[in-house]
């Protein structure tokens, strides 16, 4: 039976939406983000909000992430319609993602943020959290599972990249576009994502916190020296190659001795397109790593490859699981 009025919870995290600008005091408490948006007490929309980790995004922890994913479960499961979070926009992107996985209702998750201080002009932190909460609250949003919504685009978990320092405009999602906008108040959902089952949320957290999970970025006359050893303090690594999926033909044995102690994922360093699986065949090429033992990442970027890996690691996946989960999702 539902206990809450129906409405949305906003958990308020750190970043730059919550940063009053040079000596001008403490960090702005989720009560004070709110009364500062134009518009949002006309929405109807009861609103509940609580301060949780108030942190720049970029020191969020996997922990902290899957503690508000329970906040915001328990407040769906008492009848909340659906969860605004924000958050520093650096870490958006990997944040939602992780979010997405472990999701399991119809009832939205959104994220968003700012990548204006609230004093500056122009601040775009009011109209972004106006919007996150018509979204949060929107039929059309159900079933859509982490959403980010930033500057009226409704942006999947799964897709947005962070691609600007400072523009407003920095959230996009390059192979795929966004789900939907927020125009004159109306949320006009565009695509459906697929969704797959949700991961256990419940993780371990020691085994969490050891589920270390390594990145490593290929660069011209890149020898790997630097993943010497890696087997011995990390569970994971994921490749950003060039390209398509390639890499130096000297890097690629080093890749493949990697790939017999923990699992090794391919992904493409350019920022958005899929790594490929059998058009090429010199070594360094995607066949050629493939065959040494890596795993295919998709159209999974390698931040969010990251993310996957370290998740499945934590929950114990072995290696044919984690191959099975990046060939349904990547
Ligand atoms: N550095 C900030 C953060 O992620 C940037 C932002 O919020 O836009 O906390």
């Amino acid at each position: 039976m539902r206990e809450r009025a129906l409405g949305v919870v906003l958990l308020a995290l750190g970043g730059t939406i919550s940063v009053p600008g040079q000596a001008r005091g403490a960090r702005l408490s989720g009560a004070e983000i709110t009364a500062a948006v134009p518009g949002l007490a006309e929405l109807g929309v009861p609103l509940e909000v609580r301060d949780v980790h108030a942190v720049p995004g970029g020191s969020l922890t996997f922990a902290q992430v899957l503690d508000v994913v329970a906040d915001a479960s328990r407040a769906v499961a008492e009848g909340a319609d659906g969860v605004v979070v924000t958050q520093g926009t650096d870490t958006l992107e990997e944040t939602a993602f992780l979010a997405d996985l472990v999701w399991p209702h119809d009832a939205p998750f959104v994220l968003t943020g700012a990548m204006r201080q609230p004093a500056m002009a122009g601040a775009d932190g009011p109209a972004n959290v106006l919007a996150a909460v018509r979204v949060a609250a929107a039929r059309e949003a159900r079933g859509a599972g982490a959403l980010v919504v930033l500057n009226d685009e409704v942006h999947a978990a799964r897709w947005v990249r962070k691609t600007h320092s400072t523009n407003p405009a920095a959230f996009a999602s390059p192979s795929a576009g966004p789900l939907g906008h927020v125009v004159e108040g109306r949320v006009r959902m565009l695509l459906t994502p697929p969704r797959h089952e949700p991961l256990p949320a419940d993780v371990d957290r020691e085994r969490l916190e050891t589920a270390r999970v390594a990145l490593h970025v290929v660069t011209l006359d890149d020898d790997g020296a630097r993943l010497d050893g890696l087997e011995a303090t990390h569970r994971g690594l994921v490749v950003a190659g060039f390209g398509v999926g390639h890499v130096p033909d000297v890097l690629a044995p080093r890749l493949g001795a990697l790939a017999a102690h923990l699992p090794v994922v391919l992904t493409s360093r350019t920022g958005s397109g899929s790594v490929l699986r059998h058009t090429y065949e010199a070594p360094g090429s995607e066949t050629d790593l493939r065959r040494r033992g890596l795993i295919d990442g998709g159209f999974l970027d390698p931040y969010k490859a990251r993310v996957l890996l370290r998740l499945l690691l934590a929950t114990g996946a072995g290696r044919d699981g984690i191959a099975e989960a990046f060939a349904l999702r990547g």
